[in-house]
């Protein structure tokens, strides 16, 4: 693991050092913030993280670290909705889809052999050699529909139906 991570690091500083710039001590905190994470994050998560353990870091450095990391696929965007995108690493994941809460952006992976298998089949089908794919299912999560139920039974005057 640890072995991985330091390999990652060197691609990293290489690619970096490869656009002309150098893999300074914040973007590899950052990098090794995400290597470290098993969840899905965001920018803030990585900010708040690394002033913790007491990384002076920018947010613009923060933005820029992932994007770089983005680039040499380290990590990967996904979308929840309403223009909001979380990250993720990409080492060490095995490939999933995503179904998240279209009202608080909770998120959860799922794998589904007979869904993967379908989407070969159309790739091929179309006559495309089939690369990469991904898709998100947008829901509301349990704890959401509770609340707006009972913010719609608020807004209505009418009582909320109990027992369900
Ligand atoms: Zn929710
Ligand atoms: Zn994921």
């Amino acid at each position: 693991m640890a072995d991985d991570h330091s390999r990652q690091i060197e691609q990293f500083t290489s690619a970096l050092k490869s656009r002309g710039r150098f893999a300074t001590k914040q973007r590899v905190r950052v990098l090794e913030y995400v290597l470290g994470t098993r969840d899905h994050f965001d920018a803030e998560d990585v900010l708040r993280a690394l002033k913790t353990d007491k990384t002076p870091v920018s947010r613009a450095t923060v933005y820029r670290a992932l994007a770089s990391l983005e680039k040499c696929n380290l990590v990967r965007k996904v979308s929840v909705g309403n223009g909001r995108w979380l990250f993720e690493k990409v080492p060490g994941k095995r490939h999933h889809q995503h179904i998240y809460c279209a009202e608080c952006g909770k998120i959860m992976e799922f794998s589904e052999p007979m869904i993967e298998k379908r989407i070969e089949e159309v790739s091929r089908a179309g006559g495309f050699t089939l690369r990469d794919h991904s898709f998100q299912i947008a829901g509301l999560c349990n704890e959401c529909k509770r609340r707006l139920e009972k913010d719609k039974g608020r807004v209505c005057g009418q009582p909320t139906p109990q027992g369900r």
